[in-house]
Order: structure tokens, then C-alpha cells, then sequence
């Protein structure tokens, strides 16, 4: 039987394996004599800085060339999570090394993403806030290192020959016949792919590793490449770009970062993030210790798709609105919907961090967000399918006022002031000319409570030439207003939520549904034929938007973007930040309650 504490070989619990690994590191001071020169750079210039006053660095590297989506926020929140957790400092920095696709609009658009879930690169008098291609000087110098240390070669073979020659999971590869060029050569020939001599993918400079070792990432890999592109923020510069697997490392090293966490795609790249920083530390040209790769799995979840080459095509082929469309997995897209960075974070903490590959119920994120925004939110009225109810036996023209509280659980929260008057909504699934079994609400002959309000008796109704229902009617009884002593002089067992028509708020009201119908868009599903190839596209839930008019209790007429509250029964609505007018809000519906209201309601 198990003890109540864990024996000492057990398996580190899954969900904090990183955090084990830093609390060892910082118990065995192994960065503990790190130096910091205060920004960016090389052994030397650290070295004649102060001691690192971080006792970890971690990094959150974007490449901005999309929008974040909900798989992001997971590796914002555990390495600005960590930083904060261990005293240490998170960096964000742009992987912008490729020349091609990074746009300005999207760095923004990643700053604040960031900004929103509540993390921040600025921290104890530091702004580590950084861009790759601030370091192509160095990374440039460094692969002449490589090359004067015999670590690295310039290879004309074309690419075609480069990828026979590579070999396979089962055969070791060939050695390139330009493998064993002097290192005058190969200095002679990067230099001149630097100065643009030559054609892009005329040359390519390699690591000079095993063609033969069992791991095809340490098989030579490409370093450096010709590209002749503008970059956004090198211009015309370089006509070289380093590849990922080079820069990334370095831009570690260069940044002190001390635990470098990404997703386990990455785990076969890890010896060669190694060799290559071992290489480096070897000439003296980074400081040690060096950072460490840790890997963890990324989020997957269900009915969304996570990619952000699929995200892409969602956008440009008009299958959503946009980036920031609500039913969109991206950060813009969640905070226009309402979803809270809170939630998120307590979506993080739920799902934890381990290195098995899983597939995150979509229910678990909502149910995160329900229980965060239970806590925080204020509760409001809105009837979304409004039905007039006209009260024949209460004065026309009279106007008085019934309180609801703000906050069921946090009465310190007050109560604000309705409307109540002789003709208001009520929602139309709360009548019911024949009730079906175990219906409470109102029906002819039947009582039922207005909450905040009066006990009703439901008289009858009204109807158009297609026998469609326009109009209930009731009486009240004046003796069983909420707070007063008679109240519960008259027990009923429904309970209906109104708003005054004469004084109610008309609004434009957004449902979303899931935007896949499948939980996991484009996979084979159990019977399809084995030539049967799926696309994302064709899972897409057509019904996913809907938009309503609703009649919204008045104050809310004042709501300004971006705030949400709970309306009552139906679940949680944000002001739309884009759509929204002074005195016309437009809201968006983040996420329905649990299905608990149950008959009685
Ligand atoms: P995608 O695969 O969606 O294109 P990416 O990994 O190419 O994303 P980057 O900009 O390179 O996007 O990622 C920045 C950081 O976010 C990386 O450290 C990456 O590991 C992490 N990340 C990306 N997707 C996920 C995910 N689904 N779960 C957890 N972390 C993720
Ligand atoms: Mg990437």
C-alpha cells in the first residue's frame, strides 16, 4: 500500500517535473556563479559583468509570424510562471532569423498577448525583451569559429544530393565530397557566400559531426545558408541567414537563459543544441554553464485546431472573421470572447507539464473559465428569446423598483436597482400553453415567482393568424414581493428571470459553438478507408456563430468593452472590444453555465 508520502525513487510527479528539475539546480548552485552583463552577449562580455542577480532565465521565443494561440499561452505562463516562482527572469524574444516571414503586425500583436496574460519581461530594473537578428554578428563569428576549429565545412553538393546522401533511420549517411576542404577553403568560400557572390543554395555551410551517427540530426547538419532576402530588421545586410537549429542555442547561451523549455519535437534536436554550445564554450566564446534543454508536450485540445499554419489558412481562406475572431483558439481571438487570463492560468496549473503526449478535453479549459469567472463576475439580466408578459392587474404607467443582488456570493457587492413595470420579457421557453411534464414555469392556471419581483399567476395568452404565441398574461399578487415580509406567503415552485420592456436595453447578442464538430479535426476516424486522407476544412462546425437580439436589463446599456458579467441562467457575456457603441454594447457570449439549472429553475 501506498504511504502517504512518496518514497524516495518514485517518479517525480508528472506535473512538476520541470519545477523538480530547477529546485535541483538552484539546490546544487549550479548557475549560482553565473555572470550577467546586463544584456545579451558573449563569455567575454559577461564575464565583466556583475554575478547574475537572476537565479534562473527562462524564455519565451516566438517566431513572429502568426498570432498566439492557446498552446502558446501554456509556454508563456510556465516560463514567466518559473522566473517569477524562482526569483528568476523571463525573456521574450523574437525568433526573427528567418528574413522571409516575420511581420511587424504580428511582434505587436505577440507583445500584447503577452502583456494580457498578465507577464511581463520588464522586472527588477531589466527589459529583456529581445530579437534574434540582433545577433547575426555574432552567430556569424561563431560559425567561423566552428570553421577555424575544423567544427564546420562549406558543402557545394545540390540539395537533392545533400538529402540521397543524408541516409536513413536505418542506413548511415555519406560523407560529402567536399567534407574534408581546408579550412582556408571553407573560410575563403563562407566569407564570399557573405559578400553575395554566390546563388542562393549554391553553397551551405555544415557542422562537421558523423554522417553515421544513429540520430540524423548529428548527421552534418545545415548551419548557415545564402538567401537573398530583405530582412525586416537587417535590411539588406546579410544575404546568409543561420538555420533554427543553429541560432536558437545561441541565442540561449548569448541571453544566460539557464533552462531553455520547449516541446518534445525538439527532443532528438537536443544533442546537437548541445554539441553545438559545447563547441562554442569549448573556444571560449560562451559562458558556462551552459542552458539545458528541457522538453515538455504541447497542448493539444479538443474541437480546435492548434497550428499555426492551420490558423492561417482559417483566416486567409475567410472560414472565421479573422485573428481575433472569438471562436478562434488565439489569445486575440480568446480575449474577445471574454475568456479571463486568469482562467488560463488555472487551465495551466489543472493540466500541468509533462512529456506525454495527450489530448486535453476542450470541457476542461471551459470549466477553468466557468470557475474563474463565477468568482469575479457580476450578475445581470438579459432575456436572449424575449416573450412579452403583460401584467392585466397592475397599473399601467407604474414604474417600481425591485434589487438583485450583484454577486450571490459576495453580498458586500451590493445590489443594484430594476425596473419593474406592466409589460415585460420573459423568455420564451418559460411559458408553455401545455406544459410538458414536470414544467414549472408559467403555464394557464399555474404560479410562478418573477425573481427579484412578484409571484405571477399565468392567466392565459395571446396569439398571431399562425397560432404562434405573442403575448402571456397574468396577474400578480401584490403581497409576495422579494424582501418584503409577505414573500413567501405563496410557495411556487418555477422561478423566471424579466427585464422591463419599456426600460430594457435592446442589444445584438453573439453565440458561438465549438468550431470544429469533431474533437480532433482532419485525423482519421475508426473506418475510414486506409487511402482516405482527411482535411481540417471539411470537420468545421457550419452552425458555429449565431447572432440574436436581446432584451437586456438597462444598465447594462453603460457597459463598456471588454467587461463580462454573468447573465443569469445563461452564462457568461463580454462586451465585443470591436463592434461595441456608446450606449450600444454588442456582446459576445463566452461560455454558457454548466448545464445546471435544472426544470425548477
Ligand atoms: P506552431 O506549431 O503552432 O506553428 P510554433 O511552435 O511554430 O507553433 P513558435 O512561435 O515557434 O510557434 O513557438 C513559440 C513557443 O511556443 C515555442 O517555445 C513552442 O515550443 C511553444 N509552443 C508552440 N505551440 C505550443 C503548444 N501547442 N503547446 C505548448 N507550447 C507551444
Ligand atoms: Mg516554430
Amino acid at each position: 500500500m501506498s504511504s502517504p508520502s512518496q518514497p524516495a525513487n518514485a517518479p517525480a510527479p508528472a506535473a512538476n517535473f520541470i519545477r523538480n528539475l530547477v529546485e535541483a539546480d538552484l539546490a546544487a548552485g549550479k548557475h549560482a556563479r553565473r555572470h550577467w552583463a546586463g544584456q545579451p552577449g558573449t563569455a567575454a562580455d559577461h564575464a565583466a559583468g556583475p554575478l547574475d542577480p537572476a537565479r534562473i532565465r527562462t524564455r519565451f521565443p516566438p517566431e513572429p509570424n502568426g498570432y498566439l494561440h492557446f498552446g502558446h499561452a501554456k509556454s508563456i505562463l510556465l516560463n514567466f510562471g518559473l522566473a517569477q516562482q524562482y526569483g528568476g527572469r523571463c525573456h521574450l524574444r523574437f525568433d526573427d532569423t528567418n528574413p522571409e516571414k516575420e511581420e511587424q503586425e504580428y511582434v505587436d500583436s505577440i507583445i500584447d498577448a503577452v502583456h494580457w496574460l498578465g507577464c511581463s519581461w520588464e522586472s527588477d530594473g531589466e527589459t529583456n525583451l529581445y530579437y534574434a537578428s540582433n545577433y547575426f554578428d555574432w552567430m556569424a563569428g561563431f560559425a567561423e569559429y566552428l570553421i577555424s576549429a575544423g567544427h564546420a565545412y562549406v558543402d557545394s553538393q545540390s540539395a537533392d544530393e545533400m538529402r540521397a546522401n543524408r541516409g536513413t533511420l536505418t542506413q548511415p549517411g555519406k560523407d560529402s565530397p567536399f567534407r574534408n576542404r581546408s579550412v582556408e577553403e571553407n573560410m575563403d568560400l563562407f566569407k564570399r557566400m557573405q559578400a553575395g557572390e554566390f546563388a542562393d543554395g549554391a553553397h551551405i555551410l555544415r557542422a562537421k559531426i558523423d554522417m553515421a551517427a544513429p540520430n540524423i540530426n548529428l548527421r552534418d547538419p545545415a548551419i548557415y545558408r545564402i538567401r537573398h532576402a530583405t530582412h525586416h530588421n537587417t535590411g539588406d545586410k546579410w544575404c546568409v541567414y543561420p538555420m533554427y537549429t543553429f541560432a536558437h542555442p545561441i541565442e540561449d547561451a548569448l541571453e544566460c537563459i539557464t533552462h531553455s523549455i520547449c516541446t518534445l519535437e525538439f527532443e532528438d534536436q537536443r544533442p546537437f543544441y548541445d554539441w553545438l554550445l559545447e563547441r562554442l564554450a569549448e573556444g571560449g566564446l560562451l559562458q558556462r554553464p551552459l542552458p539545458q534543454q528541457i522538453e515538455f508536450s504541447r497542448l493539444n485540445l479538443t474541437y480546435v485546431v492548434l497550428s499555426k499554419r492551420k490558423l492561417i489558412q482559417l483566416v486567409e481562406e475567410k472560414h472565421v472573421a479573422g485573428w481575433d475572431d472569438p471562436r478562434m483558439p488565439t489569445l486575440v481571438g480568446a480575449r474577445r470572447r471574454g475568456y479571463s487570463p486568469e482562467g488560463f492560468r488555472l487551465f495551466a496549473e489543472r493540466i500541468g507539464v509533462s512529456k506525454n503526449d495527450s489530448l486535453i478535453d476542450y470541457a476542461l479549459f471551459e470549466d477553468a473559465m466557468r470557475e474563474v469567472m463565477n468568482e469575479s463576475d457580476l450578475r445581470r439580466i438579459a432575456v436572449l428569446d424575449p416573450l412579452k408578459l403583460i401584467i392585466d392587474n397592475y397599473p399601467d404607467g407604474q414604474v417600481e423598483e425591485c434589487f438583485a443582488p450583484n454577486h450571490p456570493l459576495h453580498p458586500e457587492l451590493g445590489q443594484r436597482s430594476v425596473p419593474f413595470s406592466r409589460e415585460l420579457w420573459i423568455e420564451g421557453e418559460d411559458f408553455q400553453e401545455v406544459p410538458e411534464k414536470g414544467f414549472r414555469r408559467l403555464f394557464p392556471g399555474n404560479k410562478a415567482r418573477l425573481r427579484y419581483g412578484y409571484v405571477v399567476e399565468c392567466t392565459g395568452c395571446d396569439k398571431d393568424a399562425d397560432g404562434k404565441v405573442v403575448a402571456v398574461h397574468c396577474n400578480y399578487l401584490p403581497e409576495t414581493k422579494s424582501g418584503t415580509p409577505g414573500a413567501d406567503s405563496v410557495k411556487v415552485k418555477g422561478n423566471l428571470h424579466w427585464v422591463s420592456a419599456a426600460h430594457a436595453c435592446q442589444a445584438e447578442i453573439r453565440l458561438f459553438d465549438r468550431l470544429f464538430r469533431v474533437p480532433a479535426p482532419g485525423a482519421r476516424r475508426e473506418g475510414d478507408a486506409p487511402e482516405l486522407e482527411r482535411n481540417f476544412l471539411d470537420d468545421l462546425n457550419p452552425d458555429s456563430r449565431q447572432t440574436i437580439t436581446a432584451q437586456l436589463e438597462p444598465g447594462l446599456r453603460d457597459a463598456r468593452p471588454e467587461e463580462r458579467f454573468q447573465f443569469e441562467r445563461h452564462g457568461y457575456f463580454t462586451v465585443d472590444r470591436v463592434d461595441s457603441r456608446d450606449g450600444a454594447p454588442v456582446f459576445n457570449r463566452t461560455v454558457t453555465l454548466k448545464d445546471s439549472w435544472g426544470k425548477a429553475g
